[in-house]
């Protein structure tokens, strides 16, 4: 992408309505901005890492058996009635009628739906179990949107929901699910604790909440400060066999850790190393027996002709919330620091001399190195104006051509989240780097 030809607006000074620094390096660095109350619209850059961030849950979702479809964002408020959920649900519900009258709604989540798709199709024990997911807009309508796209009104959501004959089936899907969100949140770049998180009237400890450290954190939680050494990915199976599964979920959630909600001062006190804190919550699987399938008539034939109620569970990753929540883990009094994984470009190519025959020839060979992936910043501006926007944004290398280097085909290579810089050629650059 050429930035002389992008929209990426990005912005000197701190926007006032921002009071956390990932919203206002998210508005500065030009990845979103606010359509109404708690509603964001995604810039290119913004919907890059987005996308980067959903392709991960996606292909670890995939990893672990589960299908991936796509529901609707409106549902009708009949699946609802069935449930029992549609005047429970209260004012967080966006309800809307069409033009007969009919009521429908902006779907904050899809139990229910897939219930119903499920109810339609599938018959016999052996179709079962199964777990399905989709990455799909949600809309909640919160009492206060906040921190920008942390908490919003629309946001996208990765929900999964399993299937299940029994509730031993219903514990292997549900530790597949703990395993893939491990994976997940070890390539985002951060440390998510699986904490152990309301269960409401089901009971049992097949709850949790996957939080994110940081002081900015809506959430207080408490938790063992064998976490903060903790490598959950040495913990990661290869291998999902039940025994591997039971070991694996056994291995990360055997030392304490818990939101407010669920702290249980008696265990806490046998806690040696306390740590209390703040922390972000960017996931949370929920296992709930058939508190949905068999109000929704949900069955399948069993074996012996029985019917047989599907136990579920369903499992959510804040898509959105992540943007905001790696970047409060991820940045500086610079900008963003972002993690290769999910960083828009993986570098940006710096012309500090837009018209120079040298610069521009030696910054286009960069840029077609890069299939065009990379972002080209051709703006006809300071360097100081180049080097602070490359800072905010955060592209994990920078590459910056200047006319005295491209003569020897020489560029200097910074790589953002150490601060290191090294003059080397293009070749060693992009060798480097890709
Ligand atoms: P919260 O307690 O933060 O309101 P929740 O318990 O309502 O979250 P879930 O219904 O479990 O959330 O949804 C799954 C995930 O969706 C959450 O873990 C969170 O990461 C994300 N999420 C929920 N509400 C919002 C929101 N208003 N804006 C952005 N992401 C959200
Ligand atoms: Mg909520």
């Amino acid at each position: 992408m050429r930035l002389s030809r992008s929209l990426i607006p990005t912005l000197k000074e701190n926007p006032a309505e921002a009071q956390i620094a990932s919203h206002r390096l998210m508005l500065r660095a030009g990845l979103v901005r606010q359509t109404a109350s708690g509603i964001y619209a995604w810039l290119p850059a913004g919907w890059r890492v987005l996308q980067n961030i959903a392709n991960i849950v996606r292909e670890e979702q995939d990893r672990v058996g589960c299908q991936e479809l796509l529901m609707p964002t409106i549902q009708s408020a009949e699946l609802w009635r069935q449930s029992g959920r549609y005047d429970a649900y209260g004012a967080e519900m966006l309800r809307l009628a069409d033009r007969h009258g009919r009521e429908l709604l902006y779907g904050p989540t899809n139990e229910e739906m897939l219930a119903d798709l499920m109810r339609q199709s599938v018959k016999s024990y052996r179709e079962l179990p199964q777990t399905l997911y989709h990455i799909q807009w949600k809309f909640r309508d919160e009492m206060r949107p906040r921190f920008g796209v942390m908490r919003g009104r629309e946001f996208l959501m990765k929900d999964g929901y399993s299937f299940d004959l029994d509730y031993e089936g219903a514990v292997v899907s549900y530790r597949k699910q703990m395993l893939a969100y491990m994976r997940i949140f070890q390539r985002l770049g951060v440390k998510a604790i699986p904490m152990v998180a309301d269960t409401g009237p089901i009971g049992g400890d097949l709850s949790h909440e996957f939080i994110i450290l940081a002081p900015t954190g809506e959430s207080q939680v408490f938790y063992d400060a064998a976490y903060e050494a903790m490598d959950f990915t040495k913990e990661a199976v290869d291998h999902e066999s039940p025994a591997d599964l039971e070991r694996f979920f056994g291995e990360v959630t055997k030392n304490y850790a818990a939101t407010d909600e669920k702290h249980d001062e008696a265990v806490w006190a046998q806690v040696s190393e306390q740590r209390e804190g703040r922390g972000i919550e960017v996931g949370h699987i929920f296992y709930f027996g058939t508190k949905y399938s068999a109000p929704m008539g949900l069955t399948v034939a069993g074996k012996d002709g029985s019917q047989i109620v599907p136990h579920m569970g369903s499992y959510g990753v804040g898509v959105s919330r992540l943007v905001g929540a790696l970047i409060e883990a991820h940045h500086d009094e610079a900008g963003i620091i972002w993690p290769d994984s999910v960083a828009p470009f993986p570098a940006v190519i710096v012309n500090l001399k837009v018209g120079d025959a040298g610069c521009d020839a030696l910054c286009n060979e960069a840029y077609a190195a890069f299939g065009g992936r990379a972002l080209l910043d051709d703006r006809e501006d300071r360097a100081g104006v180049k080097f602070a926007d490359a800072d905010l944004m955060g592209h994990p290398w920078q590459i910056v051509v200047g006319p005295r280097g491209a003569a020897n085909g020489m560029v200097e290579l910074k790589r953002r989240a150490t601060g290191e810089k090294v003059e080397l050629s293009l070749a060693d650059a992009l060798a480097k780097i890709l």
